[in-house]
């Protein structure tokens, strides 16, 4: 069964009296525990997407079921509480809060969105600070730790309540190269050990071929869709 599919997916924003169509009419299926990139330049759509597959926003027509869950009937309470629990986000610009150390901003979601005991949350958060490699770290704030450490912080938050599905929009951006790399490597062992189901966009064609899945998006349509080969 596919985690996610789109069928005639679309979404037109409106500006004033003017339509902006960002996605015209795509389908694709996303199996459970794959690695699959969304690649594409700057304004072909990668982000329209991933926010209506991460509830964020409501797809215009077509249909679009995450999880066995039409989420175009959604509405913003339903949304946000299905987010809450099934998604973990990840961002290009790493989104950690700058007064709380690296062991709070891991421990956040399961303090306010999924209200865990004391106890289990610190085991939890010290497991995914661990998986990341972050364990040394946990006291330190994020303007104490480097670009791709804050990104391997942010992973850990989007997997600590343990989400079916990362979505994670350009999360290599502001990464060199070889960081960049790291991170979608991070991510892969993530979701070998978890079998989280990760979603990322980028517009860099040098990575890729990191993901097992590729769905290449050209001013609002999948262009081709490719197996990553190499790395499966
Ligand atoms: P990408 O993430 O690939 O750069 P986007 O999804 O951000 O692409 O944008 C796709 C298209 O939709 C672009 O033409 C962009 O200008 C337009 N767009 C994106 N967000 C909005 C918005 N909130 N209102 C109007 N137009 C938008
Ligand atoms: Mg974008």
């Amino acid at each position: 069964m596919s985690l996610v599919t789109a069928t005639n997916l679309t979404k037109t924003y409106r500006i004033g009296d003017i339509d902006v169509p960002a996605i015209k009419g795509i389908a694709f299926a996303i199996e459970a525990s794959s690695f699959v990139a969304f690649v594409g330049p700057s304004g072909s759509g990668k982000s329209t997407l991933l926010n209506m597959v991460g509830c964020l926003d409501h797809p215009s027509s077509g249909t679009l079921t995450v999880l066995d869950t039409d989420i175009s009937t959604l509405d913003r309470h339903a949304a946000a509480k299905f987010r809450g629990e099934h998604i973990g986000f990840v961002f290009q610009d790493f989104n950690l809060i700058p007064v709380l150390t690296v062991f709070e901003n891991v421990e956040y979601p399961l303090r306010m969105v999924q209200k865990w005991p004391a106890e289990k949350r610190r085991t939890q958060v010290l497991r995914m600070l661990d998986a990341v490699g972050m364990s040394d770290q946990a006291d330190k704030r994020p303007d104490q730790i480097s670009g791709g450490q804050k990104q391997r912080v942010a992973v850990a938050r989007a997997l600590v309540s343990q989400p079916k599905l990362v979505l994670a929009d350009e999360p290599t951006a502001n990464l060199d190269h070889d960081t960049a790399y790291r991170i979608l490597e991070l991510m892969k062992k993530m979701r070998d050990e978890f079998g989280t189901t990760f979603i990322f966009s980028t517009h860099d064609p040098k990575i890729m071929g990191e993901a097992e899945v590729t769905f290449t998006l050209e001013d609002g349509r999948v262009t081709t869709n490719s197996n990553g080969g190499s790395h499966v």
